[in-house]
């Protein structure tokens, strides 16, 4: 409940981000649309509903039991909605996330991939995937190291997941456009076509090194509490 707004709304902050994105991608000469992600995780349903009375319609979730909570509600408001699952992702949960996401990002290992696939058979339907990389081989992060990411690609494949990007998020104490290039790079030589990457604080940069999608959480909702801001 968001009483005594001080500051820009979510519909502005939004607009903002739009505008940012729109420029830096022009700046870029980018031709084809960047995609944005807005990350609503910590955020209740009436926080997030003027980002999507405003036209968002991709949005961004960490855990899949507050998405269970949050998102089967705003879809019968918002039909249209693309949700994607951007925290790991245990075997466990793979069917309730197969059955509410709509790309998930945070794949990083052939168990889950697995997983996945076997809960696509089940329920008949299939999210799009993204195989996350710890691109900074950061021991704390999620991510499968840079080197085993084509491998995991092909297998993802092999089981009949549709592979459409990597993901990454750089490590947090440094310039973060070497590792935007890596991942790039790294998804060039993988044969996939795309990255998500850049948040609030690297975006515009994001898309200057390619990103297809950047995923912007704080920028529009305001500032999360630090032990879920991770
Ligand atoms: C929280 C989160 C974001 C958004 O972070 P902001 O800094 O709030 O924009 C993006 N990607 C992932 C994987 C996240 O967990």
């Amino acid at each position: 409940m968001t009483t005594h707004q001080e500051g820009p709304s979510v519909a502005e902050q939004l607009a903002v981000v739009r505008r940012s994105i729109a420029e830096a991608a022009a700046a870029a000469g980018r031709t084809e649309p960047v995609h944005l992600v807005a990350v609503t995780k910590t955020f209740d349903a009436d926080h997030v509903r003027p980002a999507l009375v405003a036209g968002q319609r991709v949005v961004g979730e960490n855990r899949v039991q507050e998405a269970k909570a949050k998102w089967p509600g705003l879809k019968a408001e918002f039909p249209d909605i693309e949700l994607h699952l951007l925290g790991p992702l245990q075997s466990n949960k793979a069917k309730d996330a197969v059955a509410l996401f709509d790309v998930i990002e945070s794949l990083d290992r052939e168990k889950i991939a697995e997983a996945i696939a076997k809960a696509g058979e089940a329920l008949g339907r299939l999210p799009k995937v993204m195989v996350q990389v710890n691109i900074g081989r950061e021991p704390q992060k999620a991510g499968v190291a840079p080197e085993d990411a084509a491998s995991l690609v092909a297998r993802c494949r092999a089981l009949g997941l549709d592979v459409i990007a990597l993901m990454a998020i750089p490590p947090a104490d440094a310039p973060p456009a070497p590792y935007f290039d890596a991942l790039a790079r790294l998804a060039a030589d993988c044969g996939v076509a795309d990255t998500s990457m850049g948040m609030s604080g690297d975006y515009e940069i994001a898309i200057a090194h390619g990103a297809r999608w950047v995923r912007v959480g704080s920028a529009i909702f305001g500032s999360r509490p630090s032990i879920a801001a991770q």
